[in-house]
């Protein structure tokens, strides 16, 4: 399916974006993410013919933080295939993106992969067997790779920062290894998923890595085939049930696209069949969502008419 006129739509709400005085709040809790630019806003989309439509700061790299599980949640189905549910669930939560309380009802079992404890434990499965700095090359290769970009790198102060004050994950990792569900140790697993939340990418490639999730699992560039075509259409159902943690049904509801937030202000979203878009905005709402970035998704899917559910 083609996208008329998609650079005009993707300029029009990157300037109705950076118009707007309503910005939300940008997350301090990890102390170096509290540096962004709270004015900026950025939007890349990228259809499967090639087309790539920019807007706004689309060229300026932030931190992706949770946008890295989708990618770790494909690398471990790749590795583990569907052994992984057995670690992990994929019901929405309902709760904060760092809840500790479902863990206790569920024998420390996360809830889904997008949660900070369902991620943790797909970084460790990741994990085992390697050292943690091979795991953690082998995550930023196949970010590399899917975005066709040698030069994406990790922010090691936006990593040492969340090392410094990530209480609350030191905790889950610790309870869920009290569980079994953690194989290697706490503080190597944290090292790798504190990492590769704080790998920075632009919108461009951000929308460039996705590509494949919007094309059956195929990189349309090249028809090179990332998963199979089956994993990519799960993957895309758990981001839109459980992609914007407690803020899921909302998302689902004004945009109708499969979608993952991050704290740094990043959204991944995806037109299956159509096209990848990425968007970054670093205010965040009260579910630690992108407050513009939702907006200028919903205004996308408005005018494009292209939301899952019908236009
Ligand atoms: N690294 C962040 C954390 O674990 C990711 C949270 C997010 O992006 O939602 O707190």
């Amino acid at each position: 399916r083609s996208l008329p006129d998609l650079q005009a739509v993707v300029s029009e709400i990157a300037a109705e974006m950076k118009a707007r005085p309503d910005r939300g709040k940008v997350a301090d809790y990890i102390p170096d993410l509290a540096r962004a630019d709270a004015s900026a806003f950025g939007m890349a989309v990228i259809t499967g013919d090639g087309e790539v439509a920019l807007g706004g700061d689309a060229e300026t790299p932030f931190s992706i933080q949770s946008i890295s599980k989708v990618f770790t949640l494909t690398l471990a189905l790749g590795m583990a295939g569907d052994r992984l549910w057995n670690r992990v669930g994929r019901e929405p939560s309902g709760s904060a993106f760092n809840s500790i309380v479902q863990l206790e009802s569920e024998r420390g079992i996360p809830r889904n992969p997008f949660i900070n404890a369902g991620a943790i434990a797909v970084t460790d499965l990741i994990l085992s067997g390697h050292q943690p700095r091979e795991a953690l090359g082998e995550i930023l290769r196949f970010m590399q790779f899917l975005a066709d970009d040698g030069s994406i790198k990790i922010d090691k102060a936006v990593a040492a920062s969340e090392k410094r004050t990530g209480f609350r994950n030191v905790a889950l990792a610790n309870y869920m290894k009290s569980f079994g569900i953690i194989e290697n140790p706490v503080e190597n697993t944290l090292g790798v998923y504190f990492h590769h939340c704080a790998i920075a990418m632009s919108c461009r490639q951000l929308a460039m890595a996705g590509r494949f999730l919007a094309h059956s699992g195929i990189n349309p560039a090249t028809g090179h085939r990332v998963i199979q075509a089956q994993r990519a259409r799960r993957i895309n159902a758990v981001m839109l049930t459980c992609g914007h943690y407690d803020g899921s049904g909302e998302f689902a509801y004004r945009v109708g696209l499969p979608g993952k937030s991050g704290v740094g202000g990043g959204i991944l979203a995806v037109i299956p069949g159509t096209a990848s878009i990425a968007v970054w905005s670093p205010g965040l709402d009260d579910s630690g969502n992108s407050h513009l970035g939702r907006i200028a998704l919903e205004a996308l899917t408005r005018r494009l008419g292209a939301s899952i559910f019908g236009d």
